[in-house]
C-alpha cells in the first residue's frame, strides 16, 4: 500500500481531505499560527511549560485502568479505560485548550474566542483564559444555551463572555460560523481556540498533536500492564479529537486496530443522527474539506444525538482519510445503545461516563462477541457523566 501515514503534508492535506478554505484575511493568521506552533514544538521551554500545566493543573498522566468486571460482562475481553474523565473540567478538552492558550500568550494575543456546542469546550477555554489572564468570548447557539444552561453559568463564573448565536439552527455549526466571523474582524489581537481536529490547517494537526498525549501515555501504560500492544483502540468521534489523540501514537503499529464510534442518534435517516463518516459526502465546512452531512444541494443537514459533544455535521479530515485508506473503521451507535453503555459501566465499575464515550461502550456491547476472546482493548473514556445526569434521568 502506497498510502502515507505521515499526514498532513505541508499544505495541511490528509490525502484528498483537509486544507485551508478561509477568507483571505485569515490566511496570514493561519500562517502565523502554524509557524508559532512549529517553533513551540521545537522549544524545550514550551514543552516543559506545557508538561507542567498538564501534570500539575490538569492532572496528567491519567490512569489506564483495567475494567475487569466490565470485561467479564463483555464476554471475556481485557478492557482498559483511558481515564480522561479524571482531568480538571472533566474531559480531554483541557489538553488542547492549555496548549492553545500557551501559544496565544507566546503570540502576544490577549484575547481568545471559542465556539461551543454543549459548552464543554467553552468551559475548557474559559478555564485556561482565567488561568493565563486572557479575555475570553465564547460563541454558543441560543438553543444550546437553553439546553446547557449550567455550562453557561460555569463560563460566566470563570469570567468569560458568552455570546448567544441566533442564526441558522442556533447550534454548534452556527457558533463556528460566528467565531470565524469574529476572528476575521479581530485577528490582530485574538486567537481562535478551536475545540476539535476540524477547521483549516493547522488546526486538525495542532489539536491532534496536543491530544496525542492521551495515546502516548496509553502506549507506555499498556506495554507496562500487558507487555504488548493492544489489539483494539475504541473511542467516540464527534469532531474526532479524543479519538485521534488516542489513535495517533499507534498509527504505524498496523496490528493495532482503530475503531471510531459515531452517533447514530435515533437511526440513520437524514436529520436523525450525526454519523458523518457513515453517511457524509465530500464537502467544505468551517474551512476544511472533509466528509459532511449535506443534502444534494450542499445544504448542511440537521444532526441529532443524545450526546451534545457528538452532535456536529462534520468530522476531522484525518478521520475521513483513515477511513478511506482503511487504517481505521468507524461504526455508528444509537442513543439507546449509548444509554445501555452508560448503565453498564456505571453498574460494573462504579464510573458514570459522559454520553459521548458511552457510545464506545455501546459499540462493545454490540460487537464484543465478534472480537477474539481475551483481546486487549483500550477504550477512550473521554469524559465524566456529571454533565449528563439530567438527560440520562429523562431517558431511564
Ligand atoms: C466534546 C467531547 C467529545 C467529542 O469531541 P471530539 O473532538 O470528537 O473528541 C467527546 N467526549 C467528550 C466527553 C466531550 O466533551
Amino acid at each position: 500500500m502506497m498510502t502515507s501515514l505521515r499526514v498532513p503534508n505541508r499544505q495541511g492535506h490528509f490525502g484528498p481531505f483537509g486544507g485551508k478554505f478561509v477568507p483571505e484575511t485569515l490566511m496570514a493568521a493561519l500562517d502565523e499560527l502554524e509557524q508559532a506552533f512549529a517553533k513551540a514544538k521545537r522549544d524545550p521551554g514550551f514543552r516543559r511549560e506545557l508538561r507542567g500545566y498538564l501534570a500539575d493543573y490538569a492532572g496528567r498522566p491519567t490512569p489506564l485502568y483495567q475494567a475487569k468486571r466490565l470485561g467479564r460482562a463483555l464476554g471475556g475481553l481485557r478492557v482498559y479505560l483511558k481515564r480522561e474523565d479524571l482531568l480538571h473540567t472533566g474531559a480531554h478538552k483541557i489538553n488542547n485548550t492549555i496548549g492553545q492558550a500557551l501559544l496565544a500568550v507566546r503570540m502576544g494575543k490577549r484575547r481568545v474566542i471559542a465556539e461551543t456546542g454543549a459548552g464543554q469546550h467553552g468551559v475548557a477555554t474559559a478555564t485556561v483564559a482565567a488561568l493565563f489572564g486572557l479575555a475570553c468570548e465564547v460563541f454558543m447557539g441560543e438553543k444550546d444555551m437553553r439546553r446547557q444552561a449550567l455550562n453557561v453559568v460555569r463560563m460566566r463564573l470563570l469570567g468569560a463572555t458568552v455570546r448567544p448565536v441566533s442564526s441558522g439552527t442556533k447550534t454548534l455549526k452556527d457558533a463556528c460560523n460566528e467565531a470565524i466571523r469574529d476572528w476575521v474582524t479581530n485577528v490582530r489581537t485574538t486567537h481562535y481556540c478551536l475545540g476539535s481536529v476540524v477547521g483549516p490547517h493547522p488546526y486538525p494537526m495542532m489539536v491532534r498533536d496536543f491530544q496525542a498525549v492521551i495515546g502516548r501515555e496509553a502506549r507506555r501504560q499498556i506495554l507496562k500492564a500487558e507487555g504488548r500492544l493492544p489489539d483494539y483502540l475504541v473511542a467516540c468521534v464527534g469532531g474526532g479529537s479524543n479519538a485521534i489523540g488516542l489513535f495517533h501514537p499507534f498509527v504505524e503499529d498496523r496490528q493495532v486496530r482503530f475503531i471510531g464510534v459515531e452517533a447514530a442518534g435515533r437511526g440513520l435517516r437524514p436529520g436523525q443522527h450525526a454519523a458523518t463518516l457513515a453517511k457524509g459526502s465530500v464537502g467544505v465546512l468551517h474551512g476544511t474539506r472533509s466528509l459532511i452531512l449535506q443534502d444534494r444541494h450542499g445544504q448542511i443537514l440537521d444532526t441529532r444525538s443524545i450526546a451534545a459533544g457528538l452532535d456536529y455535521p462534520g468530522v476531522g479530515p484525518e478521520h475521513a482519510y483513515y477511513q478511506q485508506i482503511g487504517r481505521a473503521r468507524y461504526a455508528a451507535v444509537s442513543d439507546a445503545l449509548a444509554l445501555q453503555g452508560c448503565a453498564l459501566l456505571a453498574h460494573t465499575e462504579g464510573i458514570i461516563p459522559a454520553l459521548e464515550p458511552a457510545h464506545a461502550i455501546g459499540y462493545l456491547i454490540r460487537h464484543a462477541r465478534r472480537l477474539p476472546r481475551r483481546s486487549v482493548v483500550i477504550l477512550g473514556l473521554s469524559g465524566r457523566g456529571d454533565k449528563d445526569v439530567d438527560v440520562i434521568a429523562r431517558h431511564v
